[in-house]
C-alpha cells in the first residue's frame, strides 16, 4: 500500500524537497509519495490531524511551523527537545513523534566550515527554527568564541539567546538588532544566514545592508537553496568570502528524515545528480 509523507509550510512553492524524496523513493523502490501541503497557520492543526487520519507515515515541517508544531507532538527526540524546534514528524500507533534533523544536517553538510569556526565569532542572522538548529550544531560540535544572534524581532532573538544560555550553559552569546549590523562585520569570522530573505517572495533581497563589508577571511553560509546564489551570497563571494549555499544541508537533513520514516539508508549519491539537474532546469 502506498503511504503519504507531507511537507507542511506556508508559501513554500519553491521547495525541492518533493523532488529529493520522490527520487529517493523511486530509487529504493519504496511505496511512499511525498507531497507539499502549503497551509495557512489557522488550518495547520487540522492539516496535521488530516494526514494522520489518512495514514501518512510522516511529515516534514518548515517555515513558519518548526517551533509551533511541538504542541501537536506526543513525543519528542532528545535533540528536538533541546533545540526547541522540529522539522520531521513520524506517525505510528497514534503517536506523533517529533525529530530535528536540521542540526545534524547542517553539521554534516558544512563540517569543514564549522570546524574552521571553532574558537571564532559566529554571527547568525535570524532566530527561528533553523537558527536554533544552527546554534545546537555550533555549540555541541565546536567551541565558538562567541555567537551573535541578529533578528528583525529582537524579542525572539533574546528568547533564543536565553535558551542557548539555559539549555547549553553557553554564556558567550549576544543578541543584536539587524539595524546597524554593518558595524560588527570586522569582528565576526562566520556569518550564517537563516532567514527566508533572498528566496520566494523575498528573491533579490538580502537581510544585510549593502554597507555590510565581507572580506576574504569570512565564511558565509546561506541556508537558502533556491535560488542557489542569493544576493547575500553574491555580495559575500564578490568581496572574497568563502561561501556555501543551502543545498548540501537540504540533502543531508532530508537523508536523515528519509531513514527515520523508512528504516532504509538514503541513496545520496544517486539523488544528488537528479536534484542538481532539476535545479539547473529550473534556473
Ligand atoms: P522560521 O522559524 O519561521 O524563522 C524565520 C526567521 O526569519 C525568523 O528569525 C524571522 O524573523 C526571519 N525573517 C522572516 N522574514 C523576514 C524578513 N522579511 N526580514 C528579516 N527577517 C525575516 O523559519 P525557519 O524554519 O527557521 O526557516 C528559515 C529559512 O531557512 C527558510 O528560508 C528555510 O527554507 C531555510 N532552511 C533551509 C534548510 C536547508 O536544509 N537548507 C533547513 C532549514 C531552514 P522574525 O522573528 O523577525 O519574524
Amino acid at each position: 500500500m502506498q503511504r503519504g509523507i507531507a511537507l507542511f509550510g506556508n508559501n513554500i512553492s519553491y521547495s525541492i524537497s518533493p523532488v529529493i524524496h520522490n527520487t529517493a523513493f523511486e530509487i529504493t523502490n519504496l511505496p511512499y509519495t511525498y507531497l507539499t501541503i502549503d497551509i495557512h497557520p489557522d488550518r495547520f492543526a487540522k492539516g496535521i490531524d488530516a494526514v494522520q487520519t489518512l495514514n501518512f507515515a510522516g511529515a516534514n515541517v518548515t517555515i513558519p511551523y518548526k517551533e509551533t508544531v511541538i504542541q501537536h507532538t506526543t513525543s519528542l527526540s532528545p535533540v528536538a527537545r533541546k533545540i526547541g524546534a522540529v522539522n520531521t514528524l513520524s506517525f505510528k500507533d497514534n503517536v506523533i513523534f517529533g525529530e530535528n534533523t536540521d542540526s545534524a544536517g547542517f553539521f554534516n553538510a558544512y563540517t569543514t566550515e564549522i570546524q574552521a569556526l571553532d574558537r571564532k565569532t559566529v554571527l547568525i542572522i535570524g532566530a527561528g527554527g533553523a537558527a536554533r538548529a544552527v546554534c545546537d550544531a555550533l555549540i555541541t560540535k565546536t567551541s565558538p568564541l562567541k555567537v551573535i544572534i541578529a533578528n528583525r524581532n529582537t524579542e525572539r532573538s533574546e528568547r533564543l539567546g536565553e535558551h542557548v544560555r539555559r539549555v547549553y550553559g553557553f554564556d558567550r552569546t549576544e543578541t543584536i538588532r539587524l539595524a546597524g549590523i554593518e558595524k560588527i562585520a570586522d569582528t565576526v569570522n562566520g556569518i550564517i544566514q537563516t532567514t527566508p530573505v533572498g528566496s520566494g517572495l523575498h528573491t533579490g533581497k538580502s537581510p544585510l545592508p549593502g554597507s555590510f563589508r565581507f572580506h576574504r577571511e569570512h565564511i558565509a553560509i546561506d541556508l537558502i537553496y533556491n535560488p542557489i546564489e542569493t544576493v547575500f551570497l553574491k555580495h559575500a563571494a564578490r568581496q572574497g568570502a568563502r561561501t556555501r549555499n543551502g543545498i548540501s544541508m537540504l540533502l543531508h537533513q532530508a537523508g536523515l528524515s528519509f531513514t527515520l520514516w523508512t528504516g532504509v539508508s538514503f541513496p545520496m549519491d544517486k539523488v544528488i545528480p537528479v536534484v542538481m539537474e532539476h535545479i539547473k532546469r529550473r534556473t
